[in-house]
């Protein structure tokens, strides 16, 4: 049992209240618990109690030992003399403030019902993939859905905070942190890195002025990747290998480019060769003035569905790779690729801009479009379809990753609203 499961305890009062005295024997009655603080300082602000007949407005620090008040140097910290009461487990040692009195302190020892305390221990030290499954269907769908809901922010909230130190280190340029944000997503999760390296390396600005001319987008592109490092007699990969030499000595990009054996073709399907992504993300660049504001312009589902429809340039629809041709055509990005880049570029991207413009319409657009997009199937979803929980979109698919991810794994169930709901005195998990 950890400092966590006092907070707990004490943010809903889970302890026995009656004939409350402190350990100098002062009556005690709490008025209201206080506003638990994330920050740094004491652990609840605007805590209420009455001691004797003494009403005190303050702070409520909460350890398991009362010493620890002294390991952790609050007895040197001014931003302590405002605790009202020290909430302990147990009171190894009276704490006193700099001018010398005695914090009021209560000890939670004998107070705390001890099936509450063995139903914590059980969720937190359950070997199971999803601690509270064998009591998942017993917690109301309302709390679930608003569990989902909360995680999903959380999780939106997390990619916005990323995007939004791109941008700062982007100098506030919306265009080029739209581009690297896609970039890394062509990659997906394997080819992620080199993508990113190359949209760092070669700015957005110097592939906007190409953009008319498609086979020099291709061409830096694609010996940014360092796929043209010489001349083969493949002769659209010759004639891409002119353009880069000419176009890399121009802005100097030689140094930055990447080796060849930077990028994964194994276990992947040739559709998803990166060769193939760099040729659809080419095409994307050519196809748009500005991604961003072309991006920002578009407002739900089906036209962002659109807006990803691209065909690569003709050679890239009947090769995977240069200089072997295809037995077949090579489609274009299909629509599993397209929902994975509008769940996880465009909907946090939209809340980042959202954030940034103080916009919440652009911040309800994204999850409208998350809601028309249609659930991601993953290992996760599957885990909470067998606990009878189905996700029918990706605003559900996101918010169950988020769960399991940062709340169950991590065994945060004392921050889970259907933990709260299954952690209570009286009620046996
Ligand atoms: S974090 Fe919530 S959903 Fe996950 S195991 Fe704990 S109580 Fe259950």
């Amino acid at each position: 049992m950890g400092e966590s499961f006092l907070h707990y305890i004490w943010q809903f009062q889970y302890f026995q209240k009656a004939a409350l005295k402190t350990t100098a024997g002062e009556t005690l009655n709490i008025i209201k618990p206080g506003i638990l603080n994330s920050d740094a300082g004491p652990d609840f602000a605007q805590a209420k109690i009455k001691i004797d007949s003494i009403d005190r407005v303050g702070n409520a620090e909460i350890h398991m030992k009362a010493s620890e008040w002294y390991d952790h140097k609050h007895d040197r910290d001014s931003a302590y003399e405002n605790v009202v009461l020290h909430v302990v487990w147990e009171e190894n040692k009276p704490v006193y403030r700099m001018d010398g009195t005695r914090i009021p302190t209560l000890e939670l020892k004998d107070r705390i019902e001890p099936q509450l305390i063995k139903s914590y221990q059980k969720l937190i030290s359950s070997s199971l993939t999803i601690p509270c499954e064998r009591s998942f269907a017993d917690v109301d769908v309302l709390l679930k859905h608003a569990m989902i809901d909360s995680a999903l922010m959380r999780r939106l909230e997390a990619k916005s905070k990323l995007i939004l130190e791109r941008l700062d280190y982007n100098k506030g340029d919306w265009e080029e942190t739209t581009y690297q944000l896609l970039a890394e997503n062509f990659g997906f999760k394997v080819n992620k890195d080199p993508f990113a390296q190359v949209a760092k390396t070669l700015s957005y600005k110097i592939l906007q002025r190409h953009r008319r001319q498609p086979i020099q987008v291709e061409a830096l592109l694609f010996g940014q990747a360092g796929f043209l490092v010489a001349k083969t007699k493949d002769e659209y990969l010759t004639q891409l290998y002119n353009e880069y030499q000419f176009l890399a000595k121009k802005y100097e990009l030689i140094p930055e480019q990447l080796n060849v054996s930077q990028w994964k073709f194994l276990r992947l399907r040739p559709a998803n060769f990166p060769t193939i992504r760099l040729a659809q993300f080419a095409a994307l660049v050519s196809a748009h003035q500005s991604i961003f504001s072309a991006i920002i312009e578009l407002s739900n589902y089906k036209t962002l569905v659109n807006f990803f429809e691209i065909l690569q340039s003709a050679y890239w629809q009947n090769h995977y790779r240069f200089g072997k041709k295809a037995k077949s055509t090579v489609a274009g990005l299909g629509q599993v690729s397209i929902e994975n880049l509008i769940i996880n570029t465009i909907a946090p991207l939209l809340v980042a801009y959202g954030q940034s413009k103080d916009d919440d319409q652009l911040i309800d657009r994204a999850l409208n479009i998350l809601q028309a997009v249609p659930s991601e199937k993953n290992r996760i979803t599957r885990l909470w379809q067998a606990l009878g929980y189905t996700s029918k979109n990706a605003f559900d698919s996101q918010g169950l990753i988020e769960l399991y991810n940062n709340f169950c794994q991590k065994r945060a169930c004392l921050n889970c609203v259907i933990g709260s709901s299954l952690l209570k005195p009286n009620q046996p998990l």
